[in-house]
């Protein structure tokens, strides 16, 4: 029996392998899970699974998940010490999909202990990528891609060598304001960024896939991942989000990886791997789609793309720097502070101020400096944000 981890199995990731685990159960060995806030969720899980232990991020939670576990075996507890002392215990495949920063000491201590560690935590990587690929290198583990556009890239690679790679084309959907004039952006609501037009996912990751930031992440991440110069990423509009990715080689071939929006195809391919399995996925009908469009980013409507580029130039951890400024102030614009255009502008001054001002950015990628640099960033957000209010 393959002994699996999944943390932040309440969220829209975690539930998406929950339904594949639960297909097999006899196939697998639950050793932890975690939460935040969804206690009755995560204890129906870790009973239905039988885990060891259930884990919620936040301390004052203990109390309801100790009762919803009550009379069962699986053992409870709480905090970011818990969640990494539960990555710690001995498993096979661990999967990374807590949403934010908050995902980067799990999953690395995940890797000391030399699991294959599937990422859906792309924030991991932004803000640490070296650090996580050489953590991986250096206790024999393995990283795999869950992001769709990334496995996508992966599955293309198979075979191939990477120095015959000239490009790599991520597409995006272009988000829920991908039609909407520029002019009319300020004043997008919560609630219309928050729909994504064909990805049903966690709140955040939506509202981020309409401003782009979402894709902006994902441009780092493939650079952090395959190891490719930033001039060698693209990112394609593509409204149908059928299309994942594309990669351009030498020879002129581009290869294209298809498949329906469904998260369960990736997160399928990262636990069965190198094996390909039969997943419960939708098949697709070309014919009945009948095309499949294509545009390049409007790069005023996504001002996040260009910013993407200054991290990349400047590196070091400039990407921890964009990832701590945009979950601020996307957490300001959830709580109805600031307008849905303030927040690239928050993010742009953050960049620029901590990029001049600090020697931090060229300081060691360690788990403390990325969590200081991650820190500052936040402030010097809620100050932006402040500035923006007023
Ligand atoms: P969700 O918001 O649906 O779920 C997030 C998970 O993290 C939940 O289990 C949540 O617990 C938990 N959580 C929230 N805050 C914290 C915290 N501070 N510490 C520890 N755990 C916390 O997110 P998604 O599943 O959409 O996304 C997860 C990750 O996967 C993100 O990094 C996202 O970018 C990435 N991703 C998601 C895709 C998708 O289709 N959803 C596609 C590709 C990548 P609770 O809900 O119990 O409070």
């Amino acid at each position: 029996m393959r002994k699996i981890s999944i943390f932040g199995a309440t969220g829209s990731i975690g539930q998406s392998t929950i339904d594949l685990i639960a297909r097999a159960p006899d196939a697998y060995d639950v050793v932890a899970l975690s939460g935040g806030r969804n206690i009755a969720q995560l204890a129906a899980d870790a009973i239905a699974l039988r885990a060891d232990v259930a884990v919620t991020a936040f301390e004052d939670q203990l109390p309801a998940l100790r009762q919803a576990l009550a009379g069962s075996a699986v053992q409870a507890a709480a905090g970011p010490d818990a969640l990494i002392e539960a990555a710690a215990r001995p498993a096979d495949w661990v999967m990374s999909a807590i949403v934010g920063v908050a995902g980067l000491a799990p999953g690395l201590k995940a890797l000391e202990q030399g699991a294959t560690l599937a990422l859906a935590n792309k924030e991991s990587l932004v803000c640490a990528g070296q650090l996580l690929m050489q953590t991986a290198r250096q206790h024999g583990g393995c990283l795999l891609p869950v992001d769709s556009e990334h496995s996508a890239v992966f599955q293309g690679l198979v075979g191939e060598d990477i120095s015959a790679v000239e490009r790599i084309v991520i597409t995006a959907s272009g988000g829920a304001f991908r039609d909407w004039p520029i002019a009319d952006l300020p004043g997008a609501s919560l609630a219309q960024a928050s729909s994504h037009p064909n990805w049903d996912m966690g709140q955040r990751i939506t509202i981020d896939s309409a401003s782009m930031f979402n894709k902006a992440l994902e441009v780092i991440e493939t650079r952090e991942y395959f190891d490719v110069a930033p001039e060698q990423i693209e990112v394609l509009v593509h409204p149908e989000s059928l299309v994942h990715a594309l990669v351009g080689f030498k020879d002129g071939a581009l290869m294209a990886h298809l498949g329906a929006p469904d998260m369960r195809h990736a997160i399928g391919y990262a636990l069965h791997w190198p094996e390909r399995r039969d997943l419960p996925v939708a098949r697709l009908d070309l014919a009945a789609i009948g095309q499949l469009t294509f545009r390049a980013p409007d790069m005023q409507r996504y001002p996040a793309l260009q910013q993407a580029q200054q991290v990349m130039q400047r590196r070091g951890l400039m990407g921890a720097v964009f990832n701590g400024a945009k979950e601020r102030a996307l957490d300001h614009f959830i709580a109805g502070r600031i307008r849905f255009t303030d927040m690239a502008e928050i993010t742009a001054r953050v960049l620029d101020q901590i990029e001049t001002q600090s020697g931090l950015i060229d300081s060691a990628m360690t788990l403390d400096n990325v969590t200081q640099i991650d820190h500052m960033a936040r402030r010097a957000a809620d100050a932006a944000a402040a500035h923006s209010i007023g």
